[in-house]
């Protein structure tokens, strides 16, 4: 990937635009400095070999490719990865949903939101399904990339900054959000360790055990990325803010995956931290890839007022990112807009 300055975002599909209003919607981007659209295609609702049609409406898809592609705006495709309400898989497979310390399946038991159901990576049952969406998406003509999300276990404790939200304590790992504990886990860790993780006091204490389900992970990203590459597209994958905090709070040793880029959600209300977080945590992830892969900082906009947004192109610059990616396009006011394209303007002449 070409690693000079850029400006993503991610953006939910637009369902009943006209050729217009999308160019419109598309154009304002471009003009506000974006380079890069991520697609919401896959959102782990609706599964293509049941309908045999993509997620999102193909010819608005492929209204969107057209229009981007006249405009010099590269698209990928933004997929959810192991988040799953998919009816068909739910009904058919429920043995391929994460089980927590208490035995119970997110099916069962849901942490925090109505749609966290997640696969288990250790299932290579799991592992086929999600490489058929990947190789279906991958095959469509005209992307540039597929960009994983929701690639990791449940939050096993939420970031900071959510708990009054949800009313919780979690000063430690508690069972109930602890995953996954399924027969195959179990199974797999002991061939490895000859220990039984449920049989664990504190099974949180365990290193190999946090290193086992971080592997499980990687093992996703790296056969989803071969089959991305074979298709001659790029993998990119949205991550958690910083690599200690990815692996604390989700099982994600991100700096080690095979990706083209990565785009850590430094959302920095979420972690109760202030904006200048951005330029340190994306620093943290910067330092621990050693230039492999360019990073880029997802910044949470409706956190940032007006040039507040330009400003986060700044921090994250600053922090050795490559530059930023906006969440959400659709939320992002005019103002917002005229201030990154100011700060990258100026970050670009100096
Ligand atoms: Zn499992």
């Amino acid at each position: 990937m070409d690693t000079t300055l850029r400006v993503w975002t991610w953006m939910h599909p637009p369902v009943d635009d006209t050729e217009q209003k999308l160019e419109k919607r598309l154009r304002r981007l471009k003009t506000g400095g974006v380079d890069g659209i991520f697609l919401l295609v896959y959102d782990g609702r609706k599964a293509f070999f049941e309908s045999g049609v993509l997620p999102v409406d193909s010819d608005q898809l492929t209204r969107v490719l057209r229009i981007a592609d006249r405009l010099g705006l590269e698209v990928h495709a933004w997929m959810f990865t192991l988040n799953c309400n998919v009816d068909w898989v739910q009904e058919h497979h429920p043995e391929w949903f994460v089980v927590n310390r208490k035995g119970h399946s997110t099916l069962v038991e849901r942490p925090y939101v109505e749609y966290y159901n997640w696969l288990c990576p250790s299932r290579e049952e799991v592992i086929g399904y999600v490489l058929s969406v990947v190789h279906e998406i991958a095959r469509i003509p005209g992307l540039a990339g597929v960009h994983l999300d929701y690639i990791r276990f449940p939050d096993v404790i939420l970031p900071k900054g959510l708990h009054a939200h949800y009313n919780l304590v979690q000063d430690r790992e508690l069972p109930e959000y602890d995953y996954c504990y399924c027969e195959v886990c179990r199974k797999a860790f002991r061939e490895e360790t000859d220990r039984d993780p449920l049989r664990e006091k504190d099974p949180s204490q365990d290193e190999a055990w946090r290193r086992f389900r971080e592997k499980r992970i990687t093992r996703v990203v790296e056969l989803a990325a071969a089959e991305i590459q074979a298709a001659g597209k790029q993998t990119t994958a949205a991550v958690f803010a910083t690599p200690s905090l990815a692996r604390q709070l989700v099982r994600q040793d991100w700096p080690r995956w095979p990706l083209d880029a990565v785009f850590p959600m430094i959302y920095h209300k979420f972690y109760d931290e202030p904006p200048e977080w951005i330029e340190t945590a994306g620093r943290e992830g910067v330092e621990a890839l050693r230039g492999r892969i360019p990073l880029f900082a997802g910044v949470f906009v409706p956190e940032l007022p007006g040039n507040l947004a330009g400003e986060a192109l700044n921090l994250a610059l600053r922090g050795g990112a490559q530059g930023v990616s906006l969440f959400s396009a659709e939320a992002l006011t005019d103002e917002q807009l005229a201030a990154v394209a100011k700060a990258k303007e100026t970050a670009l002449s100096t």
